[in-house]
């Protein structure tokens, strides 16, 4: 059987697991019923990217709004006839989390009645049969999937099919839907959906669609990882102009929306969490009328989507003046200064700047300037015990970033000397070896500041080789390692620190192995630990060998043995 909660945690990226968790708590608490349903279930099986989360509650999901607010999600859109909210999750995450409802439709383009109901009638009013799918993320449940028009089957074959013959006409928004979606994954309709399809389009069906719905989908345009391919295909079927009737592939920018989807994909693999909708739906529209853009805006319902829409532009500028001003006079201060700048407007101002300095910045602030890090030399960082057990390593490593930045530092020697004020305290030296029974405690206990420890085979029983009390156990030295930091990270962000390896003796305990954190120069052998019992006569230290012997040739045989002995011969 399937595991879906396992694909689900597999196939989330962090921010939308952790996203999904926080939504999960929440109404756990509020003691609602929660599923995942629609695309997210659609793309989680099919291996696709997951564009965003669908989310159901069963119960109203605007009691959650306060406690998701809390949490750190923001409300973006609340709508209060459907109970819908649309959420922006940390990392920039799309979420909508839906009441469960039934709809019914009493006149074609009149909104439907929707009443709260299950999960199962809920999946009854979807579109498509591969979106009508939910799993389950409740205690009793979890897991489950709810499959009830064999969605799974259809993924399989590849085709968009409709639940019931009055799709279109009961929401003919689902007609641009299947353009979409089929464009998207160059899905075909199923024969009998083409076929309402068709007809649906000859009947003018499209002229009962809701403006709700158009600004909705005016928006998931932008989202599409081809914009412009999807655009096409609904110009090709005549549904772009109803969308706006001045809109076409023509009047947009289609290279730059090519450039701003490969930048975007440049800075998440830096590390940031882009949201490139608003830019994408600029150059969407870039060659319409300020009056037809205005428009579009209005009717798309995320306002913050059509806020950020609206700022680009200023933004950039904003942003081109501070870097051709004082603040941005050396690479260090463009480095801090683009630091601190949200993603969206490096990318933006990137893709529209006809400013030589600024782009020639931007472009080394994305590239050239995170090699110079690699310039730091961490093995010798890691001798003068200059790693990321220090509490102000990271502000180290950032001056230092930033001195080679600025060309201060043009050597090796040059950055050695810099780091060598930053030096921490040599450690203590390790205690002196102790006599007798002091020498044989000292050797059992952890060895805790002995950088380099002998790896001692454990004690055996019995007598020992000649020479053995003498001759110093073999020690395998471990030379501590430090990496090079691989790829900076955006944002002065902490990279990884160098890791520095150490062996700790078999025989210590493991407590000692976590206090080994200090680089070594020399080697400490580190005698076999005796484990000496005072009662026993038999485990005394070596140098009183010879007593021991003779104890133990006169202690009288051990009494469970005989006791057994004559319990046998009894028998
Ligand atoms: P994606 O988000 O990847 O573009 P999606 O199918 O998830 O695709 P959403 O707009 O997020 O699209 O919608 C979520 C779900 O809501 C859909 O999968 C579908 O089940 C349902 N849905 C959306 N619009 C309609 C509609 N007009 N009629 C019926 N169900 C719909
Ligand atoms: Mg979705």
């Amino acid at each position: 059987m399937a595991d879906y909660i396992y694909s689900m945690e597999s196939r989330l990226t962090p921010d939308q697991q952790r996203g999904v968790n926080l939504v999960q708590e929440i109404a756990r608490h509020a003691g609602l019923n929660l599923y995942l349903t629609g695309g997210t279930i659609r793309d989680l099986i099919t291996g696709l990217p997951i564009r965003d989360i669908d989310l159901s509650v069963q119960g109203n999901p605007l009691k959650l709004q306060k406690e998701l607010e809390k949490a750190g999600i923001s409300v973006q859109g609340v709508d209060e006839d459907l109970r819908t909210l649309h959420l922006l999750m940390p990392g920039n995450v799309r979420a909508e989390v839906n009441l469960t409802r039934s709809e019914t439709y009493d006149k074609p383009g009149k909104a439907p009645s929707i009443a709260p109901a299950t999960i199962n009638e809920d999946l009854r009013r979807r579109d498509f049969t591969v979106n009508a799918m939910a799993l389950s993320l409740n205690p009793g449940s979890r897991g489950l999937l709810l499959d009830p028009f064999n969605g799974i089957a259809d993924i399989e074959a590849k085709v968009l099919r409709v639940l019931h013959n009055y799709a279109f006409l009961e929401d003919p928004i689902r007609l641009i839907r299947a353009t979409r979606l089929s464009a998207r994954f160059h899905w075909p309709l199923e024969e009998r959906t083409q076929a309402r399809y068709d007809s649906a389009k000859e009947n003018n069906y499209i002229e009962y669609v809701g403006k709700r719905s158009i600004g909705a989908e005016l928006e998931q345009l932008a989202h599409e990882d081809d914009p412009i391919g999807v655009m096409r295909a609904l110009e090709k079927d005549d549904w772009l102009k109803v969308l706006h009737p001045h809109w076409s592939v023509a009047k947009a920018e289609a290279s730059d929306v090519g450039h701003a989807i490969k930048l975007r994909q440049t800075l998440t693999d830096l590390g940031y969490s882009v949201e490139s909708g608003p830019m994408v739906m600029y150059f969407l529209t870039r060659k319409m009328s300020d009056k037809d853009v205005s428009e579009i805006q209005r009717m798309i319902p995320r306002r913050d989507f059509v806020e950020k829409w609206k700022h680009l532009e200023h933004d950039a500028q904003a942003l081109a003046k501070k870097l051709t001003g004082k603040e941005a006079a050396t690479n260090s201060g463009s480095w801090k200064l683009l630091s601190a700048t949200a993603a969206e407007s490096i990318l933006f101002l990137s893709l529209t700047t006809k400013q030589g300095a600024v782009d020639a910045k931007l472009k080394n602030f994305l590239g050239k300037w995170r090699q110079v890090r690699e310039k730091l030399p961490f093995p010798e960082m890691a001798e003068m015990r200059i790693t990321a057990q220090l509490p102000e390593y990271q502000h180290i490593l950032d001056q230092a970033f930033l001195q080679l930045l600025d060309n201060k530092l043009r050597s090796h020697n040059e950055i050695v000397n810099f780091l060598k004020p930053f030096e921490p305290p040599p450690p203590p030296p390790p205690p002196p070896p102790k006599r007798g029974r002091g020498k044989a405690a000292a050797a059992a206990e952890p060895v805790a500041s002995a950088p380099v420890v002998a790896a001692t085979p454990p004690a055996k029983r019995g007598r020992k080789p000649k020479g053995a009390a003498s001759a110093p156990p073999d020690a395998v030295t471990v030379a501590p390692t430090a990496q090079p930091i691989g790829k900076p990270i955006a944002g002065g962000k902490a990279p990884v620190p160098p890791k520095t390896a150490t062996v700790a003796a078999k025989t210590a305990p493991a407590k000692a192995e976590k206090k080994l954190v200090q680089p070594a120069k020399k080697t400490v052998a580190v005698k076999k630990p005796v484990v000496t019992k005072k009662a026993s006569p038999k485990k005394k230290p070596p140098a009183r060998k010879a007593l021991a012997k003779k104890l133990v040739a006169k202690k009288p045989a051990p009494k469970k043995p005989a006791a057994k002995k004559a319990a046998k011969k009894k028998r």
